[in-house]
């Protein structure tokens, strides 16, 4: 479906961003992926769909290392069809000792980063008459937890930014949505689950447990695999006229 298309995963090395990466790969679709950590072994992944991968390893934190990631892009493929900006921190603290470097960072990366890859990636979409957006949100971009201000405060930014692009885009073959996880069990979470064993002197399954039980009606994670399968419909030619939805993927958080 999507073959000889390119899509730019922005923390694609690991997660989300890595299995959004390896759906649209198997949909055909060049990747462009980006993140810290390893790099080789998930684009040795991709490269296996048969498909090509390129890595950029700019840092979401800094406009000109975006600016030069896009323009890396544009030189191996042409340009970005599809856009999945993905990158995001998490920081739990309450906001009175919210450290300001925290806030500042997570902001940059879960919403600036985002600002920044769409202007640049936008051009050649409208050139070509068509292009996907898909900026990975949250639940918590529809609604709050405490503790978790800069967080909060982002992801609702991310879904206003993806209702405005979509209505500057609304009469052309350009599209974007956001997607709205609820709890995805990746080493972004992994972490919090730890903090509370440790925290309650709980094990970690206890933790675990507590975490969905507070806010996943369904008590299960969501998996990393729907969340590509949500990222290919929504770069399918059936979801054409979904433009600027905020699509909640949480096991019925944001139902309550
Ligand atoms: P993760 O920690 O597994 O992945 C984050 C990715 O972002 C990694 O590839 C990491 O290297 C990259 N990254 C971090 N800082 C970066 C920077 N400054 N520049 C470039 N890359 C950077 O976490 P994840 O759970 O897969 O999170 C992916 C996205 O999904 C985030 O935006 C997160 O907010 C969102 N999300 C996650 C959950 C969840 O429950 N895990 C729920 C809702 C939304």
């Amino acid at each position: 479906m999507l073959k000889g298309k390119t899509a730019l995963v922005t923390g694609s090395t690991s997660g989300i961003g890595f299995a959004i990466a390896k759906a649209l790969a198997q949909q055909g679709a060049h990747i462009v992926l980006n993140g810290f950590g390893d790099a080789e072994t998930p684009k040795a992944q991709i490269e296996a769909l048969g498909v090509r991968a390129e890595y950029h390893g700019a840092d979401m934190s800094k406009p000109d290392q975006i600016e030069d990631m896009m323009k890396f892009a544009a030189s191996k493929f042409g340009r970005v069809d599809i856009l999945v900006n993905n990158a995001g921190i998490q920081h739990v603290a309450k906001v009175e000792d919210f450290p300001t470097e925290r806030w500042d960072a997570i902001i940059a990366i879960n919403l600036t980063s985002a600002f920044h890859t769409t202007r640049l990636a936008v051009p050649a979409m409208r050139e070509a008459n068509w292009g996907r957006i898909i900026n990975v949100a949250s639940a918590h971009g529809l609604v709050a937890s405490a503790q978790k201000s800069a967080y909060v405060a982002a992801k609702h930014g991310i879904v206003g930014l993806t209702k405005s692009v979509a209505l500057e885009t609304a009469t052309t073959g350009v599209t974007c949505n956001a997607i709205c996880p609820g709890w995805v069990l990746t080493a972004l979470v992994q972490k919090q689950i730890d903090d509370r064993a440790a925290r309650e002197g709980i094990s970690a399954l206890q933790a675990q447990n507590e975490l969905l039980g507070e806010k996943q009606p369904s008590l299960q994670f969501t998996t990393v695999e729907q969340l590509g399968g949500l990222a290919v419909f929504l770069s399918s030619p059936a979801a054409d006229q979904v433009r600027g939805v905020a699509w909640a993927m949480d096991g019925g958080w944001t139902a309550q």
